[in-house]
């Protein structure tokens, strides 16, 4: 046992935060925690995307030194506003201010919460700047996994998931308190655990009308509609599967998906013994989010307490492939290596752009993405621009599918 986190943390500095996505669903989970514990962080900046009004209220709540929206050039009028409704840091605009807040040498800890491929700079940026990075934006780590993993090593960054299932296999795998992993070598299996989303048992037929309303409208977590259409895809637990692979180093075939529709236990790691390790909770992000805000302590979340009575069963199946080819596609980009998980994502994010905008159907997301996958070669993911490559090009390809009239696509 190490010192006692109430005394620790009153006694400690705090120490500086920086929120990328900080308008977001992970990012407001990220400051309900914060906010929980006065003493423990300093809000150094937060990041938006064009939610000016979003970031300005956060801003008024935790008066970071800089405020960052990376999708609005340079506006004075909007500097302004900002300070006349009581801001007192300083507000940045564009892309590059983005790069620049996260990899600030001002500030040692990071929470990369922007959604999709537009993270990879920014968290990049912040590993290689050696800080502790606290991983939401799986989407950097898909696209380009052995280029981020070895600027981690020589950074000598920590990089600690947030994601649910992930933070929970490193709750299961022994760490020192630096958080190196130690015993994966006796590592039988990793298993992921994953809700089968609001269409697992909807007749297959009707998965070609559903809206993205009814997508977005998750049985147990309330996230953004990217993730969200991810999760009823079960793409989201394919990005997951290739996630974990680079997170714990471990091969394709020791990874395995269980549906599980409570989201109690977030996942599962099997001992060559026979032992398993799970983690559970009730399901709020806040529970993995303040394990990493407080490692190697325990922190409060905010989260209810597990009452395993009044949830009376857990269960747990296989998940059916054929409802969820998006799983397969994953599982085969991660075999092929190099750029192919790059192109995936990619193809992926132009599909579920498409469908929230009601120019694609649902069944036409892993059809979009099994053409793409077919349609560029993957090369190796020798530099980032290989990645970008891969990135534009798969884009384009999907942009010009998703153009096609509904039913096309294939
Ligand atoms: P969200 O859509 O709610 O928020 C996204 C944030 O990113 C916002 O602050 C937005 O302003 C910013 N953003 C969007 N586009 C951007 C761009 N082009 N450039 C810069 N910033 C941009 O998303 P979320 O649900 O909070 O998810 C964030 C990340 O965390 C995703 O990678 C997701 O897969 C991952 N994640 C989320 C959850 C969850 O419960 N929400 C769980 C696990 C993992
Ligand atoms: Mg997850």
């Amino acid at each position: 046992m190490t010192s006692d986190p109430r005394t620790r943390h009153a006694t400690a500095q705090p120490r500086n935060l920086t929120v990328l996505g900080a308008t977001g669903s992970i990012g407001a989970s990220t400051l309900d925690v914060v906010a929980r514990h006065p003493g423990l962080y300093t809000v150094h900046a937060l990041t938006a995307h064009r939610s000016a009004d979003a970031l300005l209220g956060l801003c008024l709540r935790h008066q970071p030194r800089y405020a960052v929206l990376s999708g609005c050039a340079e506006e004075a009028s909007l500097g302004r506003r900002y300070a006349e409704a009581g801001f007192r840091g300083e507000l940045l605009f564009g892309p590059s201010a983005l790069d620049w807040i996260a990899g600030d040498s001002a500030c040692p800890v990071v929470m990369a919460a922007i959604v999709g491929a537009a993270g990879l700079a920014p968290t990049l940026a912040a590993v290689r700047a050696g800080k502790r990075v606290l991983l939401a934006n799986k989407e950097a780590l898909v696209m380009a996994g052995s280029l981020f993993m070895r600027e981690l090593g020589a950074s000598g960054a920590q990089l600690l998931p947030i994601d649910s299932e992930h933070n929970a296999v490193f709750q299961c795998l022994p760490v020192n308190d630096e958080g190196t992993q130690t015993g994966r070598a006796r590592v039988r299996r990793i298993l992921l655990t994953a809700s089968g989303g609001p269409f697992r048992s909807i007749p297959v037929e009707q998965l070609a009308t559903v809206t993205p309303q009814e997508a977005c409208a998750h049985p147990n977590w309330v996230m953004g509609r990217k993730i969200s259409v991810d999760s009823a895809t079960m793409m989201n637990k394919g990005l997951e599967v290739i996630e974990a692979h680079w997170l714990f180093d471990a091969p394709a075939d020791r990874i395995e998906v269980l549906i599980h529709p409570q989201s109690i236990v977030h996942s599962l790691v099997e001992y060559i013994d026979g032992s398993v390790l799970a983690q559970l909770s009730n399901p709020d992000m806040r529970v993995p989010i303040a394990h990493a805000l407080g490692f190697p302590e325990r922190i409060e979340s905010g989260a209810r307490e597990l009452d395993l009575c009044a949830i009376g069963q857990l269960s747990f199946e296989r998940p059916d492939e054929k409802r969820f080819p998006c799983l397969a596609l994953a599982y085969a980009a991660l075999r092929a290596g190099g750029t192919a998980a790059a192109i995936l994502n990619a193809a992926n994010e132009v599909a579920v752009e498409a469908f929230l905008a009601e120019r694609l159907r649902f069944n036409d997301i892993p059809r979009v993405i099994e053409t793409t996958c077919a349609g560029i070669d993957a090369v190796p993911a020798d530099d980032m621009d290989c990645v970008l490559d891969a990135d534009a090009r798969a884009r384009e390809f999907a942009m010009r599918l998703v153009r096609l009239p509904l039913g096309e696509a294939a």
